[in-house]
């Protein structure tokens, strides 16, 4: 709700107040959006999306099968990355994963490893979470990858599954087991023989996209890429 109110307030304000740069807060001029040109030119990015052994790559090596993997940017704690994507997260600014989106997809729909994607699927959010906020971040994201890329989007393509209350109880093992089935298709038969970019604003450990990613292997013919906005 209070994410709501805010991203409300911003839309009203932006009717009377210029518009300012989500990264410097400076005034943006007419042709800018969201972002000004300086900061465009500033943002970290890790332009590794046609390298196999990228950083992203590392993450997910013999853990799952997938087709591609890759971030567009750097994340740095304190650096303009983390202050975007907190614009974003925590202060109902969806205009802000709407840019980020489109400039990633304007990227990586130019790498040959992600140029045969069928459709974009967010990875989930709590749903919790997802009420508190307004919106998934991630979702956010795929949004604005499709209006520079406009591939088929599968909303809700990734169900959460709900059942960890006895998580504290169980042992290492079994907990890492109960977070494989975490995350479910919606609905497997449409991704048959589809190549699936799995989207995330963040990857660090990488045990979420693991599992959404485990949660699809078994979907006929599918083949698996992963891209999230940043690497930490
Ligand atoms: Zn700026």
């Amino acid at each position: 709700m209070e994410a709501r109110k805010s991203s409300l307030f911003h839309d009203f304000a932006g009717l009377f107040l210029p518009r300012c740069c989500a990264g410097c807060d400076q005034a943006l001029m007419a042709h800018e959006h969201t972002i000004c040109g300086d900061c465009v030119e500033d943002l970290p990015r890790l332009r590794g999306h046609d390298d196999p052994l990228n950083k992203v790559e590392q993450v997910f090596r013999g853990r799952v099968q997938l087709q591609a993997a890759s971030a567009f940017l750097q994340f740095t704690k304190d650096g303009m990355v983390q202050h975007l994507l907190h614009r974003l997260k925590y202060k109902g600014e969806r205009e802000v994963g709407l840019e980020l989106g489109r400039r990633m997809a304007e990227e990586v729909m130019q790498s040959p490893r992600f140029a045969d994607v069928d459709v974009l699927i967010a990875v989930p959010l709590h749903r919790k979470k997802e009420k508190l906020r307004g919106y998934n971040q991630a979702q956010v994201l795929v949004d604005g990858m499709h209006e520079a890329w406009p591939l088929p989007r599968r909303e809700n393509g990734l169900l959460r599954m709900v059942h960890t209350s006895t998580q504290t109880r169980r042992g290492r093992l079994a907990r890492w087991s109960n977070v494989e089935s975490a995350f479910q298709p919606s609905d497997p038969d449409a991704l048959c023989n589809a190549h699936v970019l799995l989207v995330d604003d963040v990857v660090t450990t990488g045990a979420t996209l693991l599992s959404c990613a485990r949660a699809l292997e078994s979907v006929p013919g599918i083949r698996i890429s992963v891209l999230a906005c940043a690497c930490a």
